[in-house]
């Protein structure tokens, strides 16, 4: 009877969930199975159960052998890779010893609805489980399935922390499944790097994991490499890396030297006024000189034409820069100053990210704002996106709160199907209605009393807002109401971790800057839980959202931070048609609210006006993602074509026999007078220089070719199209040039039993590189570009486009 009623109550939810959503049955069946198999190993011993994990391991080895040798006997090459699959029966025991090695190694023993995640980890879905449903072991016990198949498995999560945390803690249910796991943290040295990525598996934070496959592109040794090929990959907080993170880029740079500050321009930017001198558009994305900004620049420059050919690649780039500094990035909401210096703050989660940096240009420029030291600068030696570093994997799956929000990018982008796991204990929280409020000033008083009144009753608060700036506003406005509060933010992430694990205790009010990807638990009663009781007698733990978010998806992550496990809670959001995601998105309906005298809105329509805006919110997010992946594949094509060829250079004797072909003789008499291995060497080296070489150049002339594109934008002519025409015959040219080079350098320099003298032939290596990622591409994106297009069309605006000005003096 119950197999009948989950069977109706599946075939409901498929009915009713929106598409992308798979069905849980045949992963249920398997679980409800391994409960056949669990009193059996109960009684086995540790090794007993080692020793079946490794049956499976040499069961699923065999099963691929024999298909491999029916392939070949049969002649036949199937089309595209296919991986090694736990049969139905092998699902199922592999569920029994999973939870009898996490019952015993870590004293969690998964409930079925974990196992169902985990099961559909196995079969490369994006896993939705909301918070505290213990997505750590489900996505553990997926990572050790997937080694048991003879695969290799990255998790990847959010941060440092969280990658060691989620690995030490892992650790021991792995082993006794026979699986090694291993860590990256910012702090690992190489050979720790590359001991932790020979284990089975392999926990990093995006970031590192990024950065050592940049670094990786700069050796000139096979065994310096630490990144093995990727296999498969398992993203926690799926959403958060797979869609709000995607388009960064994550950069390698050489240095040559001290940046320079470009003091000239700072000054005079200093000098204009907004709505003057300049205008910012809507999203604060972009900033434009008005005429009368063009003007003053001009003037204070000593009378130059900005749109000139003389100055407008390189003087009117330098004002833009300067411009962007000054009005766009604000300090404390954009970036800290910390230690002198400049740290980006992390726009989606609001916290500090270490070795972050703008491009060159702009960092100097926020550094010459705030009067600091320039910090070096360098040449971009590589760069990949967030997005193109996880679709190397030929298997992607991940596990998030909030999937199905983001369905359609998931599968756009990665072709990702998501299981949604429905709680271990139903969800009891209460999500309030808006309280929506005419100005800001409103919002935050009542935002103020309603905490007060919270704390008052003796249940922790936990408060997101929306960035550092307003945290800092709110607690002093708790202050002033003598409400005591933790405020956790990007100046003090350091300590993350333990606030928001406390953030549960009796009358505990925390403030916290966007809470996505800040993955740590919320136990009612603080850490220990010791208060629990109490505090669920006084309705468990209250969320207050201080303004909605960009995206629904956004919004339910805070939610999702009250009601884990079955605990009481509730959520409630503050609102105001004075918030940013109104003035961008939906400016000239929130002149038609009305609200009565304590500036609360009362017309009917209120809500919908903020249920449109964030949908406009949404729509312009999938626009960017969409026109910045655009570009970024054919980018990531090409990078994957060079890396190819990097690898072969890296790993064969390929660079000694392209010399000997160009230049025989020479290569002949090499060979004789210091070995062929000492040949084979130097020809690597030479020829790894050149292609890393026309690589970096490549990569300049890409991001030139978008600046100029961007500054003829106007010319209706599809950006796009463009790009292409230009990038892909350039990119035609890097091999042979790169070949052409290094014969030309394998002839005329200096090679001996010492090696060939590169630095002698000026063909010097960068002598140090560091790694950072950008947040934004604060040139603007295509889709900004697209509405500005649509906006200087309709003709609002007062700025001077490049454009306009070559008509007038044409
Ligand atoms: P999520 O990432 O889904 O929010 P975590 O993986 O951080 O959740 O786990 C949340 C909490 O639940 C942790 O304190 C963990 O110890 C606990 N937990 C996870 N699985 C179980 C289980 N099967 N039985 C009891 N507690 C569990």
């Amino acid at each position: 009877m119950t197999g009948f009623v989950d069977g109706l109550r599946d075939r409901l939810r498929r009915l009713f969930q929106r598409h992308g959503s798979v069905d849980l049955k045949p992963f249920r069946r398997i679980v409800a199975t391994a409960g056949g198999d669990a009193d059996a190993v109960a009684g086995w011993s540790d090794t007993r159960l080692t020793e079946a994990a490794d049956g499976l391991r040499t069961a699923v080895r065999e099963a691929v052998e024999q298909q491999e040798a029916g392939r070949a006997k049969g002649g036949k090459k199937r089309k595209g890779a296919t991986h090694p699959e736990f049969t139905d029966a092998q699902a199922s025991e592999f569920c029994a010893i999973g939870r009898e090695a996490a019952d015993r190694a870590l004293g969690l023993r998964p409930f079925d609805v974990q196992l169902v995640g985990t099961l559909a980890l196995l079969s490369g879905h994006v896993v939705e489980m909301s918070t505290g449903e213990g997505k750590t072991l489900a996505g553990a016990l997926a990572a050790a399935g997937y080694a048991l198949q003879g695969r290799r498995v990255h998790v990847l999560s959010v941060n440092d922390y969280l990658a060691r945390r989620d690995a030490e803690w892992m650790a021991p249910a792995c082993r006794l499944l026979g699986v090694t796991v291993g860590w990256v943290n910012e702090g690992s040295t190489p050979e720790e790097r590359r001991a932790a990525y020979e284990a089975d598996i392999t926990y990093a934070a995006v970031s590192e994991l990024g950065f050592d496959v940049l670094r990786d592109r700069l050796c000139t040794e096979a065994d310096d490499v630490v990144v093995r090929a990727p296999d498969v990959v398992i993203v926690d907080e799926a959403d958060s890396v797979l869609v709000d993170e995607a388009k960064v880029p994550l950069v390698l740079a050489g240095a040559r030297g001290a940046g320079v500050a470009d003091q000239e321009m700072t000054k005079v930017v200093r000098r204009l006024r907004l709505g003057r001198h300049y205008e910012v558009d809507q999203d604060e994305r972009n900033v434009f000189l008005t005429d009368a900004g063009t003007a003053e620049v001009e003037r204070a420059l000593g009378g130059v034409d900005l749109y000139s050919e003389e100055h407008v690649g390189s003087t009117l780039t330098r004002v833009n820069i300067a411009l962007h500094a000054h009005a766009l990035l604000h300090r404390d909401v954009d970036y800290i100053v910390r230690d002198g210096r400049v740290q980006l703050i992390n726009a989606s989660r609001g916290r500090v990210a270490l070795l972050q940096r703008w491009p060159d240009g702009l960092q100097a420029a926020v550094e010459a704002k705030e009067g600091l030291a320039v910090s070096e600068s360098g040449d971009v030696l590589d760069e990949i996106t967030v997005q193109a570093l996880i679709s190397r994997y030929p298997t992607l799956c991940g596990m998030t709160g909030t999937a199905m929000p983001a369905a359609e990018q998931l599968y756009e982008f990665y072709r990702a199907s998501i299981a949604v796991i429905p709680p271990n204990e139903p969800c009891i929280r209460v999500d309030r209605p808006d309280q929506l409020f005419q100005t800001r000033q409103a919002k935050e008083s009542a935002i103020v009393a309603e905490i007060s009144a919270r704390h008052a009753e003796g249940r922790p608060v936990l408060v997101g807002t929306q960035d550092v700036a307003e945290s800092e506003r709110l607690a002093a406005l708790l202050a002033e109401a003598e409400v005591p509060c933790v405020v956790l933010n990007a100046k003090n992430d350091a300590e993350e971790a333990a606030i928001i694990a406390d953030a549960g205790a009796h009358e505990r009010v925390t403030v916290s800057t966007q809470m996505a990807g800040r993955g740590t638990d919320i136990k009612l009663g603080g850490r220990d839980g010791e208060g629990r009781d109490r505090i669920v007698e006084l309705g468990g733990l209250c969320v207050v959202g201080t303004a909605r978010h960009p995206s629904r998806r956004l919004d339910q992550q805070l939610r999702g931070r009250a009601g884990r496990q079955g605990d009481p809670g509730d959520s409630v959001f503050f609102a105001s048609a004075e918030d940013d995601l109104i003035g961008q998105h939906a400016p000239e309906a929130a002149e038609r609210l009305a609200s009565d005298e304590d500036g609360r809105l009362t017309g009917r329509d209120a809500q919908q006006v903020f249920d449109h805006a964030q949908r406009v919110a949404e729509g312009v997010g999938l626009e960017i993602h969409r026109n910045t992946w655009r570009y970024t594949s054919l980018v990531s094509h090409q990078r994957g074509l060079v890396s190819e060829r990097r690898d072969e250079l890296l790993r064969t004797d390929l660079a000694s026999q392209q010399a000997a072909e160009r230049h025989p003789e020479r290569h002949a008499d090499l060979v004789e007078e210091i070995g062929e291995d000492a040949v084979e060497h130097a020809a690597r080296l030479i020829a790894l220089y050149h292609l890393d070489d026309r690589w970096a150049d490549h990569l300049a002339y890409l991001a030139d070719l978008r600046e100029s594109i961007h500054l003829r934008s106007l010319a209706r002519e599809n950006p796009l199209d463009e790009f292409h025409r230009a990038a892909i015959p350039a990119f035609r040219e890097i091999l042979t040039e790169a070949a052409d080079k290094a014969a030309e350098t394998f002839e005329t320099a200096t090679i001996t039993s010492d090696g060939v003298d590169l630095d002698a032939e000026g063909l010097r290596r960068p002598s140090a590189t560091w790694t950072y990622l950008i947040n934004d591409n604060p040139f603007g994106s295509e889709a900004d570009r697209a509405m500005r297009g649509v906006r200087a069309m309709i003709g609002g605006s007062t700025t001077k486009s490049p454009r306009r000005k070559k008509q007038a003096t044409d």
